[in-house]
């Protein structure tokens, strides 16, 4: 880490947070504390622009004034109940959230990986107890280079060393196929194939967007053979490609919606999976469930933010600034950058690896003003918050051609 050009105070709480937690994170030596739309402030007062957005949880922006207003009246009336009970929340939470994804009925949890797992047993339920799979035999199909979280049962089908090795045993049941390849999809079904679980665009690989056409076939594999088609939208929906969600980009109708991060407006963690009632109707009371999941805090804020999305300005804004962004991205192609890929204000750049590291690059962008983060060497992944302008774009962009020099 190049801790030059750090305060004494940063200095010493980024090697007190060393001290104190594990090092399963090599954060930028950057310490925020406060943040207002797309910009962050740390504790010496230098101003960050945030090219982030906590992975999309933040797609909003940092403490939109109607999420806070909402968060802030829940606060002072009610937060817990646990789902012994119902409170007054609840129902319009679930209901807002269905007619937003078109489905019938709503399990709501609290972070991603809790929705991912929630999408995996309610697809091995239905297997058994609607497809007529023969117990303990039911097959998920997942792709190569997938992120769906950090679960003991997610990562076993990961194909990212950091994220699974030294996790065993295993969760078996999964089978992991090329993303993009509909040929390779329709060889892996077979008779006990309940569920194919995908990425729309692949976050965390990169911003990986996969060949037109392929969720329509994707589509239409699992409809031919009554396999169900999980999404996860957790990284790319809710906004970020300048649709509701990446599928809606093909009008690809899933089986499974599964949500997260922005759902939680960037103060609490929601997640959600929502799907028929065919489907979602396996569940009975006892089988599946969380302690937080649906508090009326989190529905609170939940509420605020599909209300928002139901407006569709989030989504133009994302359609509009995205073009701006990728226009002047593909213009840095040759000069510092060997490739530029994503959807809406979402995007994956690949740095010269003659030139820097993505690290390095993140860095260097970071006493300039704009943070961002590398994944897997040499790519950056760009997610501004929705709420961007295209002058703060341009700033941002400006800094990034100057990093990479003439
Ligand atoms: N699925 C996708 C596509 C993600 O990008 C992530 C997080 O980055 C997750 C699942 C896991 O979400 P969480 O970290 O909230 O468990």
């Amino acid at each position: 880490m190049s801790n030059v050009n750090l305060t004494p105070e940063t200095t010493e709480a980024v090697s007190d947070a060393a001290r104190w937690t594990a090092h399963n994170y090599h954060p930028l030596p950057v310490v925020i504390a406060a943040a207002e739309g797309s910009w962050v402030t740390d504790i010496d007062g230098k101003r960050y622009l945030d090219f982030l957005a906590g992975y999309s949880a933040l797609n909003f922006g940092h403490r939109h004034p109607a999420l806070i207003a909402a968060a802030h009246t829940q606060l002072d009336r009610l937060t817990l109940t646990s789902r012994a009970f119902l409170h007054d929340h609840f129902a319009e939470f679930c209901q807002r959230l269905a007619a937003l994804t078109g489905q019938d009925l709503v399990v709501p949890m609290n972070t991603g990986a809790e929705a991912v797992e929630t999408a995996i047993k309610i697809s091995r339920k239905w297997g058994y107890r609607i497809k007529g799979v023969p117990l303990d035999r039911a097959k998920i199909i997942v792709a190569a280079n997938n992120f769906h979280g950090r679960t003991t049962t997610i990562v076993s089908f990961s194909t990212d060393a950091a994220a699974r090795d030294d996790y065993g045993p295993y969760t078996p049941g999964f089978e992991i196929v090329p993303y993009g390849s509909l040929p390779h999809l329709e060889k892996a079904i077979d008779a006990d194939t309940v569920a194919v679980l995908l990425e729309p665009i692949q976050g965390e690989a990169g911003v990986l967007v996969p060949p037109d056409g392929y969720l329509t076939g994707v589509r239409e594999l699992c409809t031919t053979h009554n396999v169900l088609f999980l999404a996860d939208e957790i990284q790319s929906g809710l906004g970020r490609t300048g649709d509701t969600f990446a599928v809606d980009h093909e009008g690809v109708h899933p089986d499974m919606h599964i949500m997260g991060k922005a759902l939680g407006g960037g103060i609490v963690p929601v997640s959600a999976v929502a799907g028929p009632t065919s489907v979602i109707g396996v569940l009975q009371p006892g089988e599946h469930g969380s302690t937080f999941g649906g508090n009326p805090l989190a529905c609170a804020v939940a509420i605020e933010v599909i209300k928002m999305l139901e407006k569709g300005e989030y989504q133009q804004r994302s359609a509009e600034l995205g073009a701006h962004l990728h226009a002047r991205l593909q213009s840095l192609v040759g000069h510092g950058l060997t490739a530029v890929r994503g959807r809406g204000l979402w995007a994956g750049v690949d740095i010269d690896p003659v030139l820097m590291t993505g690290r390095a690059v993140a860095e260097a962008l970071m006493h300039q003003g704009v943070l961002v983060k590398e994944t897997h060497g040499s790519t950056l992944r760009l997610a501004p918050p929705l709420v961007i302008t295209e002058s703060e774009i341009d700033f941002a962009i400006d800094r990034l051609e100057a990093v990479l020099g003439p």
